[in-house]
């Protein structure tokens, strides 16, 4: 399996150094550990599970885990019957997306159902993209817009604004 942090750092209930860095600068999370820790363990009795890759974990209404392209099946389970075990252990509903290179792909799918709207937007600032949801589907969405462009920016390296209108 492969995760936010390192080999040994799954097995273990401290960090090393370099993961402890990489927490320490932001670029992991504390969800990230406790989730890929958590699927790792579950490997043990899953052996699928072993062949994942856990690109990050979004604790937002709904927990969100990014994995790796293809990997959505095996983090899905048969009948659903990983996520569940997700849901009891986190307390919240689970959405497992696959992780793709581009971005307004990636964007749709997480966003899935709600019809976006993705824009490129040239700012004196530098360039961006706006991400329009139509607002009745806010709620709908378990993400708030603020929450949204910290996963573009730390999945996909992209700056993003989210507005929700029509
Ligand atoms: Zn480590």
């Amino acid at each position: 399996m492969k995760a936010p942090i390192c080999e040994n750092c799954l097995q273990s209930e401290s960090l090393c150094d370099q993961c402890k860095q990489k927490l320490d600068d932001n670029i992991i999370t504390q969800k990230d550990i406790e989730v890929s820790r958590f699927i790792n363990t579950l490997s043990q009795k899953i052996k699928s599970l072993k062949n994942v890759t856990i690109v990050k974990a979004i604790d937002a209404t709904i927990l969100t885990i990014v994995c790796g392209l293809g990997d959505g099946p095996m983090l899905v389970g048969r009948n659903g019957s990983v996520v569940k075990v997700l849901a009891k252990k986190f307390k919240k509903n689970i959405k497992i997306i696959e992780y793709y290179d581009n971005f307004e792909e990636f964007a749709r799918k997480l966003l899935e159902p709600a019809e976006i709207t993705i824009s490129s937007v040239f700012s004196p600032e530098g360039q961006y993209y706006k991400i329009k949801i139509p607002s009745q589907q806010e709620s709908n969405i378990g993400f708030t817009n603020q929450c949204l462009e910290k996963i573009f920016k730390d999945v996909c390296n992209k700056n993003v604004k989210v507005v929700f209108e029509n």
